[in-house]
């Protein structure tokens, strides 16, 4: 996700409709559970389930400097890791898909931090996709996920594909989850839409680049009816094809 890097800035401009509190100053925490202390604080982190995932995670795996600063961060090839109070959303969102089993994918996985937090969350009979369409990054996602908990990925309970996220993942589908960390400019791919599971929650960024962005929860019902609800403004790097992804 996109922010400016202004110290005490407002990281979140939120509309009238969101369930979360309007604006954060940012937090500069000096360890990953610090970080998740001034989370709960700020009522961003709401339930045991989000708060044991993100304390078992350490952002510092996945984040190459100030890991604990509630902000995002570049990681390289025009992509940043989100803000640690954006991954909470996303889990506190999604928390009653990601129950124990759940098959989850995670669109535009970048540094892999929010893909291993689903994994923490759905556990050792669920299963994680993150796909990101810049090969390096998704290297560079193994790595980390290696550092932090290799086991994942030699029992597969995390993957990480490179690839056009836009597509989805059609060979582990259907989804429970569905997270995109990229605002689609124009709609939500149908693909995706085809690939989320009843009863299947998916969180996405829909809008131009930088301005006008809304996050979208969509819901599929049990008949396979689909339900959409806007939660808030948002700032997220373009879902894009791979070579018009700029250098941040
Ligand atoms: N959620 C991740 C990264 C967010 S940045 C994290 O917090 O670490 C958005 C990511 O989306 C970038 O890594 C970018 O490479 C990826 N992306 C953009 N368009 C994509 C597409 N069409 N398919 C797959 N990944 C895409």
């Amino acid at each position: 996700m996109f922010v400016s890097r202004r110290l005490s800035l407002v990281l979140s401009q939120a509309n009238k409709r969101q369930k979360f509190p309007r604006m954060f100053f940012m937090t500069q925490s000096a360890s990953n559970d610090e970080l998740i202390d001034a989370l709960k604080r700020q009522k961003v982190v709401k339930h045991e389930d989000v708060e044991r995932a993100m304390r078992s995670v350490d952002r510092g795996f996945y984040c190459p400097s100030n890991a604990y600063f509630d902000a995002p961060e570049s990681i390289g090839y025009g992509a940043t890791i989100s803000a640690p109070h954006m991954h909470a959303y996303a889990l506190e969102l999604l928390r009653d898909q990601l129950k124990p089993g759940a098959k989850v994918l995670d669109v535009g996985s970048g540094s892999g931090y929010l893909t291993m937090c689903f994994a923490k969350m759905v556990g050792p009979n669920g299963k994680v996709v993150g796909i990101d369409h810049i090969p390096a990054l998704v290297n560079s996602s193994i790595e980390n996920v290696r550092r932090d908990c290799p086991e994942y990925l030699e029992n597969g309970l995390i993957k990480l594909v490179a690839g056009d996220g836009r597509k989805g993942f059609l060979e582990e589908a259907p989804y429970d989850a569905i997270h995109v960390g990229a605002a689609a400019e124009e709609g939500v791919p149908p693909e995706l839409l085809r690939q989320l599971a009843p009863k299947g929650r998916m969180i996405i960024p829909v809008g131009p680049t930088l301005v006008g962005q809304e996050l979208e929860q969509i819901d599929k019902d049990i008949n396979g009816h689909v339900h959409r609800k806007m939660l808030m403004g948002v700032r997220f790097v373009p879902l894009c094809d791979k070579d018009s992804q700029l250098p941040l």
